[in-house]
């Protein structure tokens, strides 16, 4: 029987910028799979989030109502919940559209900055969220690890006390922006 930890990842409204960060641990991904077992993640095929899951990692803010029926899944299912990135943390990138009416946002990307067929798109794309939250915005979050993206280092450090039964303290080796 497997006693590897099982983690799923996702990415809400960000950049993949975090996701990328994860793989920056180069030959440690290694070592990582001795002791972890990837089980949903845009890095794996899995299409379908198991029903349990002990580590959920989320990156990118709730922007859309994709983003929060997503974020709602993870945290009925995953034990512990892990916000990864500025964006999951504090809103970020995502959250500067906050200050505008959706309405100016969706003309300004889709309409005053398009010479070809300017329009705004309304089908088959999830509906946007009034305002763009964190991820704790709407869900319970257990632990939070900033950065932009955070580096390798620092989610090798969180996975590995997690890896040993222990809960990280990401204050350590994180900073915002960072
Ligand atoms: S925190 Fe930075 S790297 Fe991560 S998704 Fe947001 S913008 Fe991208």
């Amino acid at each position: 029987m497997s006693t590897r930890i099982t983690v799923a990842t996702a990415w809400l409204d960000g950049c993949s910028g975090c996701h990328m960060s994860f793989l920056d641990l180069d030959e440690r991904l290694l070592e990582l799979i001795e002791h972890v077992e990837i089980v949903y993640s845009p890095l794996v095929d899995t299409k379908e989030l198991p029903e349990r899951v002990d580590v959920g990692i989320l990156e990118g803010s709730i922007s859309s109502e994709d983003d929060l029926e997503k974020a709602r899944q993870f945290r009925e299912r995953c034990a512990l919940l892990i916000s990864l990135g500025d964006c999951a943390v504090t809103g970020n990138v995502p959250a500067m559209r906050n200050q505008f009416p959706l309405a100016a946002v969706l003309d300004r990307a889709y309409r005053e900055n398009v010479t070809l067929q300017p329009q705004i798109p309304t089908r088959n794309v999830p509906a946007l969220r009034v305002p763009v939250k964190p991820v704790h915005g709407e869900v319970k979050v257990d632990l939070f690890v900033p950065g932009c993206p955070p580096s390798a280092d620092a989610i090798w450090t969180v996975l590995s006390e997690l890896i040993a039964g222990r809960i990280p303290d990401p204050n350590s080796v994180t900073r915002f922006g960072a």
